[in-house]
């Protein structure tokens, strides 16, 4: 109730959610309420969390962002949001989002940019940016976000929270609605380490309904939590400290560091030299993984329609050209540029020798490390509409946590204190394969 409140206040504002229900979310409370009195609770029952608008959820409207979902009002529900349901958390709606997930800013969402609740100007980022910024207002406790390129990182450290990606494939895609396949991961988003631990030891396991999910032992991510990590070896590569972080970020994140250091840690450099490709690779790939998965949005089997039209062709181009937003029609351009014949193998081929090199970077990186530390964007948050018509600059927010992606490896965002203007400053921890329990022990230290 409270927590509903709150969103009824401050939401018309900050814009996080696009849907709440509060009949929805009450019945859920109530059923939390006897799980806690037949003895079937476990510590997250009847805590409310925020959907991103990505996932689709029985009988809610699910849109991701589009106008193109406007009108799509999910069947089934996506396995995360059925895990959560499972352990008795409420819904407390779906939360804003860049259209299927493309962007850093939050700006290209058909239901409006939101705002950083730090400081109403800037941008909240994105492409999770309402779960971020429901998280730092108070309008959740946690929230779920997926990160393709950096989605949950980028937008937790702009709004000063905590966010992690698992590894790729450890988190069933299962009713996630698809941006690029082998890319895609849900993540929880919540304040603390602790609390991302206990999210993540629900969302984690195997789902036969995705091909890509991980069969492997379940782990009790709060395990770790407290162990010291004296002796805890940090790489710092070279290509993250150089030119492009500005300067505010750098000195936060030092100070971090000499935490870190105070804690016991050790730092040791290391070499990504691939890694200034991830941002160029990315913008190659995920668009062509885009362009396939988004051909499904026709106007016939669910979504917006055009109203009229002659024939079917014009029906899908008069539906595509009226239902997707200017960024995601360059993303199926650039897509279906790069996959086409004549230039697959100049682009798609190439940036998938690439990616490879990028990934066997990090493997080298980790036979020196542990962990890997840096920033987590290059910039504090920028302003609303500071961006929106300079598409490179825009790309270069994923500086620092498209190359993890590309790699499949684990990747989170800490708040390490305030940059400029007195907005957030984020730490970014890259683990190695499955190590998000030892990912999750630093940042709780720090913490
Ligand atoms: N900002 C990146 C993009 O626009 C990453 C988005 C994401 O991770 N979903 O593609």
């Amino acid at each position: 109730g409270e927590f509903l409140a709150r969103i009824k206040a401050l939401n018309p504002d900050l814009n996080a959610f696009i849907t709440m229900d509060e009949e929805k979310s009450l019945d859920q409370a109530r059923t939390a309420d006897e799980m806690i009195a037949t003895g079937q609770s476990t510590l997250l029952t009847g805590i409310p969390i925020a959907q991103k608008d990505i996932f689709c959820a029985n009988g809610w409207l699910t849109t991701c962002g589009s106008k193109m979902l406007s009108n799509f009002i999910s069947p089934y529900d996506a396995t995360v949001v059925k895990q959560f349901d499972q352990v008795g958390m409420v819904n407390l709606g779906k939360t804003n989002m860049d259209e299927f997930a493309m962007g850093s800013s939050n700006e290209t969402s058909y239901y409006g940019p939101v705002k950083n609740p730090w400081d109403r100007l800037a941008v909240p980022g994105g492409s999770s940016g309402g779960s971020a910024c429901a998280v730092a207002a108070r309008l959740a406790p946690a929230a779920t976000g997926t990160d393709t390129g950096g989605s949950i990182r980028q937008p937790a450290a702009l709004c000063g929270i905590s966010g992690i990606k698992p590894t790729y494939g450890l988190v069933s895609r299962y009713g996630m609605i698809a941006f690029a396949s082998s890319l895609d991961q849900a993540g929880p988003m919540a304040r603390s380490a602790e609390d991302l631990a206990l999210l993540l030891n629900v969302m984690v396991g195997f789902d036969e309904r995705d091909s890509t999910s991980l069969q492997r032992e379940k782990e009790d991510y709060t395990q770790d939590l407290e162990k010291p990590v004296s002796g805890l070896r940090i790489g710092l590569p070279k290509e993250f400290f150089a030119e492009g972080m500005s300067s505010d970020v750098s000195s936060a994140v030092e100070a971090a560091l000499a935490e870190y250091r105070k804690l016991g840690a050790t730092f040791v450099e290391v070499s990504l030299p691939n890694s200034k490709l991830a941002v160029p690779v990315y913008y190659v790939l995920a668009p062509a993984e885009a362009s396939s998965n988004l051909s499904r949005f026709d106007g016939v089997r669910y979504g917006h329609r055009a109203a009229q039209y002659a024939n079917l062709e014009d029906l899908y181009a008069k539906t595509r050209a009226e239902g997707f937003g200017d960024e995601v029609k360059r993303r199926i351009l650039i897509g279906t540029y790069v996959l086409s014949h004549g230039y697959y193998d100049a682009y798609y081929l190439q940036a998938q020798k690439l990616r490879r090199l990028i990934a066997e970077d990090f493997k080298k990186a980790f036979e020196q490390c542990d962990l890997i530390m840096g920033p987590t964007s290059p910039t504090v948050a920028f302003n609303i509409g500071e961006r929106c018509n300079d598409p490179i600059q825009m790309y270069l927010s994923d500086i620092y946590t498209s190359a993890a992606s590309l790699a499949g490896l684990p990747g989170m965002s800490i708040p390490v204190g305030f940059g400029s203007k007195n907005r957030p400053v984020g730490l970014h921890i890259i683990g190695n394969y499955f190590r998000e329990a030892q990912m999750l022990n630093a940042a709780h230290r720090y913490q």
